[in-house]
């Protein structure tokens, strides 16, 4: 037979915490809570499945239901020696709902129930106090004529201030007893005039009132949207909590109040919570009364000149203290709990595992694990990987005011201040003069790199969270705000405007790119600390992955921090964009434009010592660590400007007529680039371009390698599809290299490898391997031709893709392990079938995902690679992996 009710209090229980499921989170716990023989009031809980039954019966509940219920409130009963109904001493109850998740949405608490006019007489007799049993009697009408019958409850509380008034009073507490009664008149004729009938007097028809509208909340409109949003099915149902009442509203004796074992924003370890004397229920948070600080610590930390529960009750205090650790020792997390205390006893009513900030939630794990309450793994699936990026970006000041003048997407987390600049020339001419920029443009393209990476946030008005402002802000780490619709940018006026205001270039703004607010002028930050705990985690981190973290990085301060953050190499080092700086990208775009193998050879001859100085100094900051280098892989027009002047300017540097560097920039248009003429495509058919960059890399490598420091690259050609493509460039590679080290007379080794970002790479993986001594996974392009989808141009539809739940995630930002993940599997076991311990890894964005960084150990790879911010988040995601588990996230 089905058991339909559990009992809990007078230090017992016949549930316990691991009953989730059928006693809800709320009923569990007090069960718990009452098993450790802590003061709970004592009641029961009408299970989840109750709940289901009765939905799916109409609302009939199931047999045997009403005796096991009047079995346990006999019990409740017995244990407070009153009786339920009784005029003389009356019993009263709560009645909570409670899911196995916590829900906002779902039907709130009704307290003091079983008061009518002949039981709250019998309450003022038994406590000789009136006041306190009509205090709770209009408590009571109220909250059952709000969440049971429907009745506004701002009809009871503008009663409530016109008695106030009435009688010239600004507190609740200042109502005597029988201005409270008088007002329990007031609500019951408000109830009688908004539903036309009178407030139900019969104890029993109000309590199986109340256990009906809780269940039936669990279907109603707010609870089933939030169920929808939070992925919490429908059949979970809701538990009923029937509870004993213990009274925080008896007098200057007694109170109310909520409590954190340690601080849920700092995660200090220390006792945090508020409290008012004489009151009930949400009084604490509903803001009538300022609540007091629990201790004296934090009574002189707020500089609050309330009465502290520790100076006000002592003895109480040291319990509730008692109570703190006995509930953490237990639970082993941070709780966040309910009490009150009667007439000078303390009572349980609630204790859950406390929401915390990200910065707490890292330091409780660290503290906990110091104290020895839990061990490194558990401390390290405490922390949501992904909640890291806060910690690492400034952000900003919580308490400063804001002017936001627009919303866009949250594209890149951080926050920045700077002047706004309209065109990445402008952005890149402030900065040399020392100032700090925005960036703001329509959209960006790869021209305006030189641009992003000086400025210190950028704004787009256009494009998505995969656009390529937002991809290449994230790479760098940049705080970024795209597709903020309603602004609109005059590039040529150098000006944008959101509403009614306009700013200029030059003028202040701030954007949040956590929470893709613009606003204007400069809003305060706090900077991130990289504070011992953080260090201590990622150090357990390193401990516990099996998995390597690279960067993908290019620029020496992008390698710097990349090194600083625990990079173990560099992943990716992408050689184009090295050439988006304005001495350079002449040469290239003279490259571009020539006419002829030899005009392209002195172009390249030109580009050689920028790049090999690049190389040196990645070479130098990685020290011994393994530097990725991808040889070109964008279509040449990218670096070509789109404009008449610009082509006019490169005509002019280049030597070039005009006509020709126009038709050359025609010539080199594509319908479809992403496809195109691109990645070793261009090796083929400019080999001398690839000879360039691999004599760079081994010019570096000899030079470096002779200051005595160990290099190790590794050479990587993109967008391969077959073998005799990487067989092809494999010797202008190795040939360059025999050459170089005849001219210095140093050899150094390298690998040569290739990415597979082609599905038919994946599938010839094994025959490439012959050829290819790694690969690493472009899962960027990957994604893009595994699905024939552009990420640039899917900006537009792939919400509506979201919406009607064809993606569940995007699968840009999260990787698709079915289906890409499938190729990612065929290529690793038929290029290690050929080439066993191959080296393999990863260094598209998916490399900083903590939910693809999973797949990624599992399938076998050595390394993910992602941007230096992603490198802390990838360490601890690539723990929780080689864990076996996700940390749930706190909601
Ligand atoms: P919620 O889920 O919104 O927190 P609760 O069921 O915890 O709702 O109750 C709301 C408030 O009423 C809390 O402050 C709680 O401590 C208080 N409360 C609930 N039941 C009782 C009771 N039996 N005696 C005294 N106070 C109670
Ligand atoms: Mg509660
Ligand atoms: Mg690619």
């Amino acid at each position: 037979m089905t058991k339909w009710i559990y009992t809990f209090g007078g230090g017992k229980a016949e549930g316990n915490a691991g009953m989730k499921n059928l006693l809800g989170g709320k009923g569990a716990n007090l069960a718990e809570m009452s098993g450790l023989g802590l003061d709970v009031p004592p009641g029961f809980t009408i299970t989840t499945e109750v709940c289901n039954y009765a939905s799916s019966h109409d609302g009939v509940y199931p047999d045997g239901l009403s005796e096991e219920f009047g079995r346990a409130m006999g019990r409740v009963e017995a244990i407070i020696g009153a009786k339920f109904g009784d005029p003389e001493n009356p019993l009263l109850v709560s009645v909570r709902s409670g899911a196995r998740a916590s829900m906002p949405g779902m039907m709130d608490t009704v307290l003091n129930l079983g008061l009518n006019d002949k039981t709250v007489e019998g309450l003022a007799r038994a406590s000789g106090d009136k006041r306190f049993a009509y205090d709770s009697y209009r408590r009571f009408i109220q909250m059952y004529g709000d969440v049971v019958l429907g009745v506004d409850h701002h009809l009871f509380e503008d009663l409530l201030e016109d008695h106030k008034q009435g009688k010239g009073y600004s507190l609740d507490t200042d109502l005597d007893g029988d201005a409270m009664q008088g007002l329990v008149g007031a609500y019951k004729a408000l109830v009688e005039e908004e539903l036309g009938r009178s407030f139900p007097e019969d104890p029993e028809e109000q309590l199986w009132g109340a256990i009906g509208a809780v269940f039936s909340s669990w279907n109603n409109r707010r609870a089933v949207t939030y169920r929808m949003l939070h992925g919490i099915p429908g059949d979970w149902g809701t538990a009923v909590n029937v509870q004993a009442m213990v009274f925080g509203n008896m007098g200057e004796d007694c109170a109310t109040g909520v409590c954190f074992t340690r601080n849920p924003s700092t995660g200090k370890n220390a006792f945090y919570g508020e409290y008012l004397t004489n009151a009930q229920g949400e009084d604490v948070v509903a803001g009538i009364r300022t609540p007091h600080p629990l201790s004296k610590a934090e009574k002189a930390a707020n500089r609050s000149d309330l009465d502290s529960l520790e100076e006000t009750m002592p003895g109480l205090y040291a319990e509730l203290l008692g109570v703190r650790d006995a509930l953490e020792r237990h639970y082993l997390d941070m709780q966040d709990m309910e009490f009150t205390i009667q007439q000078g006893r303390l009572w349980l009513l609630q204790t859950r595992t406390g929401k915390r900030t990200a910065k707490a939630a890292l330091k409780m794990a660290v503290d906990m694990c110091v104290e020895g309450l839990i061990g490194k793994s558990e401390a390290l699936m405490r922390v949501d990987p992904a909640s890291l990026d806060q910690l690492l970006h400034p952000t900003l000041d919580p308490k400063a005011p804001r002017m936001i003048l627009a919303k866009g997407l949250p594209a890149s987390p951080g926050a920045a201040s700077g002047r706004a600049v309209f065109s990445s020339a402008d952005a890149e001419a402030w900065a040399e003069s020392g100032e700090k920029v925005v960036l703001v443009r329509a959209e960006t393209s790869p021209e305006d790199i030189g641009g992003m990476h000086v400025a210190e946030g950028i704004l787009t008005t256009r494009g998505g969270m995969t656009s390529h402002a937002a991809v290449v802000a994230r790479g760098m780490g940049t705080p970024c705000v795209s597709g903020a619709g309603s602004i609109t940018v005059d590039v040529d006026a150098k000006t944008m405007r959101a509403f009614d205001k306009t700013v200029r270039e030059g003028d202040v703004i701030t954007l949040d790119g956590s929470t893709g607010e613009v606003m204007q002028g400069e809003v305060p930050m706090i900077r991130p600390e990289l504070s011992g705990d953080f260090g201590a985690l990622m150090v357990w981190a390193d401990e516990t992955r099996t998995l390597s973290v690279r960067a993908n990085a290019e620029t020496p301060a992008d390698a710097e921090t990349a090194r600083k953050f625990g990079a173990e190499g560099i992943g990716l080092c992408r050689t184009e964009h090295m050439f988006f700086d304005p001495e350079r990208i002449i040469h290239m775009r003279e490259m571009i434009v020539a006419e002829n193998e030899a005009q392209r050879r002195a172009a390249l001859d030109k580009l050689l010592p920028y790049q090999r100085q690049d190389f040196e100094e990645l070479f130098t900051i990685m020290e011994g660590n393994p530097v990725t280098i991808r040889l070109l892989d964008p279509p040449l027009h990218e670096f070509l400007p789109h404009d008449e002047a610009g082509l006019e300017k490169v005509a002019e540097a280049a030597g070039a007529d005009l006509k020709g560097v126009r038709q050359r920039a025609a010539a080199l248009h594509e319908t479809n680039p992403m496809l195109g003429h691109r990645g070793c495509r261009l090796g083929i058919t400019y080999p001398e371009i690839y000879e360039m960059q691999a004599r760079a890399i081994f010019q570096a490598a000899c030079a470096v390698s002779q200051k005595g420091l160990r290099v190790e690259p590794e050479i990587m050609i993109p967008l391969i599809a077959d073998k005799r493509e990487f067989d092809v460039l494999k010797a202008v590679v190795d040939a360059t290299a025999c050459r170089v080290a005849e001219e210095t007379g140093v050899s150094v080794d390298y690998a040569l490898g290739t990415m597979i970002e082609l599905p038919r790479a994946a599938l010839r993986a094994g025959e490439i391997a012959e050829s290819a001594e790694f690969f690493s996974f472009g899962t960027n392009d990957l994604t893009q031709t595994t699905y024939g989808l552009s990420r640039d141009d899917a900006g537009d539809f792939i919400q509506i893709y979201h919406d009607k739940g064809v993606f569940e995630t995007n699968p840009f930002a999260t990787f698709d392990v079915l289906g890409v993940g499938e190729l990612v599997r065929i290529a690793v076991e038929r290029g290690r079938a050929t080439r066993p311990g191959m080296k393999l890894g990863i260094c598209g964005e998916h490399g900083g995902d903590p939910a693809s960084i999973h797949f990624f150990r599992e399938v076998g790879l050595d390394y993910v690679s992602c941007s230096p911010y992603r490198v802390p988040i990838a360490r601890l995601a690539a723990a929780q992996a080689a864990l076996g588990g996700e940390s749930e996230t706190n909601d």
